[in-house]
């Protein structure tokens, strides 16, 4: 196995106030690492380091062979191999579903018109949405726009797909059609990681829970072994505010 993610001694500091205080994580393909953690812990800047849209002070970050910090690699080639969710779906009102997934490959060049719409129906295929395609986001619910944004970023063909709280804002009904889609990626092998809330998902299907407090990772694991027997204080109380 080789690690496609690795982070090494990472630190960022917005102003005075040092938000990662050296982070060290290495992710391997295939693998789905959930990270838990109080709010204002670092989850999304860490998040956003991986993706470049977040510089760091101090350390390292390797992403599929691509060294962030090296000045000869290509942002946004790497940012390519890279998709990402947020909470909030960030699709463009004003194009409908099929629009919103052929904008990137089209307008980046990765694909012609013709092949981005053959892709964006197999894609929305998968998220059981092909009958959306020509709707406009404003008529689709919080579940169904977060599955076409997961959609959309699956049109780059990404290597590693991060999720930034992606049912956070979702009606409870909501929830577990995204998290299906979600735990779908992971048994085709995407490499994921993902900050949730949602402790059932950590503890089914993450390889890994790694929990950050105060700009560290205080603990990481294997989830039923950090669920049942977590070590770091800080760990203990957030499971018994959240579980
Ligand atoms: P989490 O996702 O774990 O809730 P964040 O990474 O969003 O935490 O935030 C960590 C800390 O960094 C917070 O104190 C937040 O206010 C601060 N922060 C995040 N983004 C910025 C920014 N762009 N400018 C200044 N401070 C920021
Ligand atoms: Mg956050």
């Amino acid at each position: 196995m080789t690690a496609i993610v690795e982070v090494n001694n990472v630190h960022k500091s917005f102003g005075q106030n040092e938000v990662l205080k050296g982070i060290d994580l290495h992710v391997e393909e295939g693998e789905l690492v959930v990270m838990i953690g109080p709010s204002g812990s670092g989850k999304s800047t860490f998040l956003r380091t991986l993706n470049q849209l977040e510089t760091i002070d101090e350390g390292q970050i390797v992403i599929a062979g691509w060294d962030l910090s090296d000045t000869k690699t290509n942002i946004n080639k790497t940012r390519e191999n890279i998709g990402m969710v947020f909470q909030h779906f960030n699709l463009f009102p004003h194009l409908t579903v099929l629009e919103n997934m052929m904008l990137a490959p089209v307008e980046l060049g990765k694909a012609d018109k013709a092949t981005a719409k053959e892709n964006a129906y197999k894609l929305l295929d998968r998220v059981g949405l092909r009958d959306k395609a020509d709707a406009r986001p404003a008529t689709l619910s919080g579940g169904q726009k977060q599955r076409v944004a997961i959609a959309r970023a699956l049109q780059m063909n990404p290597k590693i797909m991060l999720f930034d709280e992606p049912t956070s804002a979702l009606d409870p009904e909501m929830v577990g059609d995204v998290l299906d889609v979600m735990k779908q990626l992971s048994n085709e092998g995407m490499t994921m990681i993902v900050v949730t809330h949602e402790m059932g998902f950590a503890r089914q299907v993450a390889d890994r829970v790694v929990f950050f407090a105060d700009g560290y990772i205080r603990e990481a694991g294997e989830p039923n072994e950090l669920f049942a027997h977590p070590k770091d204080p800080r760990l203990q109380d957030f499971l018994n505010k959240v579980l």
